[in-house]
């Protein structure tokens, strides 16, 4: 799994994934993360990357040039084009259902944005896809790039240690995941569920698929509710 990412602030990324699980997934060659300041594509001797909007109105609007530059360089001679995504808040917003389809494909190169934004004529011109972290607005993509490539990169074989590290847990099958606990069996009175203790795998196997149900309806009822919608849409077509 290959990400570029096209961003002023490579300092940023590099700070957050090159520590922890995913950089030890790129030291171990699991993941290739590339980080290229978008300042050494431009042609400006100043090394601006941003100019006046058209129309006038507040901020700075990232130049197409700079960012078609970076692209055509990392793209020269490539058979296979990378898909390429741009972060904002007026895309698709990111689920973990979106970060296990991106596994399908194997490169990816992700355009952070940055004071307004940028010309809309580079999305026309490269992007593939914009997806957003949620309905708010940030600074910059940097944090959104780190969500994505964290999220997807978590799931390429070998980062974790075994499937299940990322198969049971929250939203992977639409449910949140059920509680954890770790020694000491009481803290300060408050005791450990007696069935965790016992050993018993297919009643803790049980436990945890009710407890899983019943958080996802306290926390998430809009989830709970498409799980039972599933399920019920199972059991008709099982009678059909
Ligand atoms: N003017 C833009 C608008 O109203 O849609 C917002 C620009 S924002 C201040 C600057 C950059 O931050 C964007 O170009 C985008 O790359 C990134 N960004 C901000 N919020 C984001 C979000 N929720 N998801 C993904 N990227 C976001």
């Amino acid at each position: 799994m290959r990400f570029d990412v096209l961003t002023l602030f490579p300092e940023m990324l590099e700070a957050v994934l090159g520590n922890s699980i995913i950089g030890r997934a790129r030291e171990s060659g699991l993941v290739t993360l590339n980080f290229h300041n978008i300042r050494d594509y431009t042609a400006d001797k100043h090394r601006r990357v941003d100019d006046y909007p058209y129309g006038g109105g507040s901020g700075m609007v990232m130049q197409a040039a700079p960012i078609y530059n970076a692209f055509m360089h990392l793209t020269e001679g490539l058979a296979d084009k990378p898909i390429v995504v741009y972060l904002s808040p007026q895309g698709k917003p990111f689920t973990q259902t979106i970060a296990k389809e991106m596994l399908a494909n194997k490169h990816y190169i992700l355009l952070c944005g940055h004071y307004e934004g940028v010309d809309e004529r580079i999305l026309e011109k490269i992007v593939d896809i914009e997806i957003s972290l949620g309905d708010f607005v940030l600074t910059g993509g940097e944090i959104p790039a780190m969500a994505v490539i964290d999220a997807v990169c978590r799931m390429v074989p070998g980062v974790l240690c075994d499937e299940a590290a990322f198969t049971e847990e929250s939203h992977y099958n639409g449910l949140l995941e059920y509680p954890h606990y770790t020694r000491p069996a009481d803290f300060m009175g408050q005791l450990v569920p007696e069935i965790l203790l016992n050993g018993h795998h297919a009643n803790i196997e049980k436990w945890r698929h009710e407890q899983a149900m019943l958080r996802t309806q306290q926390k998430r009822p809009d989830m709970y509710e498409k799980v039972i919608q599933n399920e019920s849409g199972k059991k008709t077509s099982r009678k059909v």
